[in-house]
């Protein structure tokens, strides 16, 4: 097998693209999917700041080193999820890849902060894990965001991700989330913009650059995961690219171009006719957040009284006439 642009060995193949490359021109590759996805759907920018959502695994880590190699200002957050030794795993590996580049990090632990871990949290609410986890994800990246002056939250979901995502929601016909599942979630009042600069790149692509660019990266699953619909999805999926390689792209493809903008009016509806958490002042439709009332749940002080939060605003501020 020889690699398609200088014709050494190859060390990676890419059915979908029936093409092969050797490292080099593979990292090169690499780049230029993020470029091309940055470019088409207009993510980042010029000059513009970006906080990365680093949780330790491959995606994220090299979401940041593809950024920083593209040359953009790009600094980490890391969420401390409160998940025993996989968060305390997890946690090494964002410090060890941070430390060996010099990079700027912001680390924000939840159960330190807010005086619960997922685990707890989402069995006080009444929620399932991972339900937890991203209601505090969505919250605390974009609380984040705002207060450090950040002009866009960039995630690691790739195009297995958002291609697994895409067929849930299509077997429920969850026309509200599909009406909202873009690469570029534009700015609103109280909401940083958020991009998913990989959905040009598969799980084993990034599994790959991380080796070749001898990033260091959290191999297991998070614990949470077990039973989660959403590994099923992937499974068939797999199933089906490994028959026909190229079928996720055009999937997800296909639904931005000729899917979407039948599912996306409804949703931008939604964002305008937000208000005021009661709390801390974050945008939701009802009076106090989605995670105040989580941090509530789960017996922290007062609701949207973070235990130590530095970052805590002042008072609710109106959101939306
Ligand atoms: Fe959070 Fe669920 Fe992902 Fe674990 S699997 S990190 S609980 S969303």
């Amino acid at each position: 097998m020889r690699c398609r642009r200088c014709k050494a060995p190859a060390v990676m193949q890419v059915r979908r693209h029936n093409a092969a490359f050797c490292a080099a021109c593979f990292l090169r590759h690499c780049r230029e999917q993020v470029r091309r996805a940055i470019d088409e759907h207009g993510m980042i920018g010029e000059g513009e700041k970006v906080l990365v959502a680093v949780s330790g695994g491959k995606d994220s880590l090299a979401l940041w080193d593809l950024l920083v190699e593209l040359g953009y200002q790009a600094d980490g957050l890391y969420l401390g999820l409160g998940i025993g030794a996989y968060s305390d795993a997890s946690v090494s590996y964002v410090r060890s890849y941070v430390e060996a580049r010099s990079l700027k990090l912001i680390e924000l632990d939840i159960p330190t902060v807010y005086g619960f871990g997922i685990p707890e949290g989402a069995a006080a609410a009444r929620r399932v894990p991972c339900s937890a986890c991203g209601l505090s994800k969505r919250h605390l990246f974009n609380q984040a965001a705002l207060d450090g002056g950040y002009d866009v939250i960039a995630t690691g979901h790739n195009l297995d991700d958002e291609a697994a995502v895409l067929l849930g929601n299509v077997l429920r016909w969850a026309t509200e989330y599909l009406g909202r599942q873009e690469p570029v979630l534009p700015a609103s009042t109280g909401f940083a913009r958020k991009v998913k600069p990989l959905v040009r790149l598969g799980e084993r692509e990034m599994a790959a650059y991380c080796v070749i660019q001898g990033i260091e990266y959290m191999v297991e699953e998070c614990p949470m995961a077990e039973g989660n619909k959403h590994l099923g999805y992937k499974a068939a999926l797999n199933a089906i690219e490994e028959a026909s390689p190229g079928s996720k792209q055009a999937f997800y493809a296909g639904f931005l171009s000729r899917g979407l903008p039948h599912f996306r009016p409804g949703s931008e509806e939604d964002r305008t006719q937000l208000g005021a958490c009661t709390s801390c002042g974050a945008p939701t439709p009802s009076g106090q957040c989605a995670f105040c009332r989580l941090v509530e749940s789960a017996g922290a002080p007062a609701a949207g009284t973070p235990v130590a939060d530095p970052r805590r605003r002042p008072g609710p501020a109106p959101v939306a006439p």
